[in-house]
């Protein structure tokens, strides 16, 4: 309320954020930050919700429990466990235990869920919002409103969620070649009662992996563990060199990531405690545990800050919070300050880049063709894979599944820091920005906020505004009743209404903010090309294809 009495005051522009310390957002929405012209009037204020992480209230009764937001997915998780309680639907939960509540709400993350939303946001029961104006609302089934509003109405401080009894999941892992890909996953959806399913897709070695997600009985022996985050420590140490070497290989002579690739795909997707092995009757390829301790992992090994749980209807822990304020932003900064990662997590190990899409889920079969057609072009092996989640429909204007059911493609890359602060963009960079574009403009595929860089939010060759249609209005007629001052509203959420270009400058396509429209624009022994299949879209690719030459 100070700043916004401020600014109307004294004309004095403030910029706030909520965020927390292991934040761990790739893109400057989530970013305190002014742009270079306007960073001498304007004050960034960062909100550091960390120490909001309190358990206020849980009622068994109700099934619900009231929580400060700046909780994450870990904390709270294992706060209900204790009371044989868990976080409602099936996988809700981002695979990074460490992320906040409140953001992932606002950002619309997600889990998969093949029978109800798959998100946090629709099991709200309540919300208290800090709009722009310093006024707090109480909202009732506040999913539409919050889900994907990127805390551009304000902070939310406190939410009451519907939670459930613990729940039990046999996990079955299945491993095919992918030939029928599409086939393959609608008979698990049709046939096989999965209350849950997520893909990992290798096109270059033609394989696929599937969890498909069962309830089991809560007696079943099991207590498995995503272990997604944690490979062997050995293969961890040194995965920085191995990566490094495969990025400047630009012509991919030495096959490094191909390796790295199959070596990751081998390693246990879940680990169970020694004497905690599901019995000889449970097949040898099923896990068995916890439902949100098998969907999502964290990387920390610090014990999280101490939380409070108030046991049974009514009781009441106090609560805490902490701001702070920052120096004026810059823009296109990369607000990278991960300390959920560590080098003993994969996280930490290599530089990994978020990238997610989301298609309608009837595109999919005509999607997986036209990224099997890209993806043929392939000489050896790129340096990511493709993840696919599924996602319902939400009535909110700006969530991922606004108005859709969808599927959500995750396209992370694996780089090399050493590699990539030397210029070198990503390697096989001209597939990986053909299916990104590819995807957003043929597919109206729509970037996750929290989950892509700057690149896919502005100045990529179709607008993110219009891949909401009237929603997006929606959303921004909500926006100024919140905020009319527009204290929460980054410098770039003004060029995706605008639909501004780009920032171009020398090497910004292999820092990932922007798509190539010169050669100047892809570092060393690159130029701006056509891509093969869709020669609409321009990516980056060596100089000298030899790898075509010495086929
Ligand atoms: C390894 C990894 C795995 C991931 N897995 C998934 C996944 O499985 N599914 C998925 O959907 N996404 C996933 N993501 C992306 C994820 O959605 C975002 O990274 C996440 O939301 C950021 O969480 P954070 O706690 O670091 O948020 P922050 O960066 O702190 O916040 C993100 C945004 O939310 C706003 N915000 C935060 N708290 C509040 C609040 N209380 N009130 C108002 N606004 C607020 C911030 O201002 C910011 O704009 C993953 C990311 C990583 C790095």
């Amino acid at each position: 309320m100070a700043l916004y009495r401020d600014q109307q005051v004294t004309g004095q522009k403030y910029l706030v954020r909520a965020t927390s310390q292991g934040f761990v957002s790739h893109n400057n929405i989530s970013c305190a930050c002014a742009k270079p012209s306007t960073a001498d009037d304007v004050r960034a204020v960062v909100l550091d919700m960390s120490a909001m992480n309190k358990v206020l209230e849980f009622n068994h009764d109700k099934e619900t429990v009231t929580v400060q937001t700046g909780i994450t997915f870990e904390a709270l998780e294992r706060t209900l466990l204790e009371y044989d309680m868990s976080l409602p639907g099936v996988v809700i939960a981002p695979q990074l235990s460490a992320m906040t509540l409140g953001a992932a709400i606002v950002t619309s993350a997600h889990g998969s869920s093949l029978v109800g939303p798959a998100t946090v946001a629709a099991f709200l029961q309540s919300a208290l919002l800090v709009d722009g104006t310093g006024d707090i609302h109480t909202l009732e089934n506040p999913a539409e409103l919050l889900e994907g509003s990127m805390g551009m109405l304000g902070v939310v401080t406190e939410v009451t969620m519907y939670v459930q009894a613990k729940r039990k999941m046999a996990v079955r892992q299945m491993q095919a070649e992918d030939f029928d890909l599409v086939a393959d996953l609608r008979d698990i959806i049709d046939n096989s009662e999965a209350m849950a399913l997520d893909v990992t897709w290798n096109p270059t070695a033609g394989m696929y992996q599937a969890r498909v997600w069962h309830e089991t009985d809560e007696a079943a022996r099991g207590d498995a563990m995503n272990a997604f985050m944690h490979p062997p420590a050995d293969w961890l140490a040194a995965l920085a060199d191995r990566v490094h070497a495969d990025q400047v290989d630009i012509h991919d002579r030495e096959g490094h990531m191909c390796e790295i690739i199959g070596e990751l795909s081998h390693f246990p997707a879940f680990v169970h405690s020694p004497d905690q092995h599901p019995d000889d009757g449970t097949p040898p390829d099923t896990a068995i545990g916890w439902l949100n301790q098998m969907a999502s992992a964290g990387c920390r090994t610090a014990p999280e800050p101490a939380h409070e749980a108030g046991a049974g209807a009514g009781a009441k822990a106090g609560a805490g919070g902490a701001a702070g304020h920052a120096k004026h932003g810059k823009a296109q900064q990369q607000p990278h300050r991960s300390a959920a990662a560590s080098h003993s997590c994969l996280l930490g190990a290599a530089k990994w880049t978020p990238h997610e899409l989301a298609i309608h889920s009837q595109d999919f079969s005509a999607w997986l063709a036209d990224a099997r057609a890209v993806l043929r072009h392939a000489r050896g092996c790129p340096p990511f894979v493709l993840n696919f989640r599924f996602v319902g429909e939400s009535d909110a204007p700006l969530a991922l599944s606004s108005g859709r059911q969808v599927v959500a493609i995750e396209l992370s890359t694996l780089s090399s820091h050493r590699a990539s602060a030397a210029g070198f963009p990503l390697k096989h960079s001209r597939l990986h920005e053909e299916l990104l574009q590819m995807t957003m403009c043929k597919y109206g595929g729509r970037p996750q906020w929290a989950f892509a860089t700057n690149r896919l939010l502005v100045g990529a060759p179709c607008a993110v505004r219009d891949l909401y249609g009237p929603a997006f209005d929606k959303f921004m007629d909500q926006r100024v009743s919140y905020d009319p001052a527009g204290l929460f509203m980054p410098p770039m959420w003004e060029d995706i209404v605008e639909k501004r270009p780009g920032t171009y400058y020398p090497g910004c396509a292999a820092r990932l903010d922007c798509f190539c429209m010169a050669d100047e624009h892809c570092g060393p022994a690159h130029r701006c090309v056509p891509g093969e299949e869709f020669p609409e879209f321009k990516v980056c690719a060596p100089s000298e294809d030899r790898s075509k030459h010495e086929l």
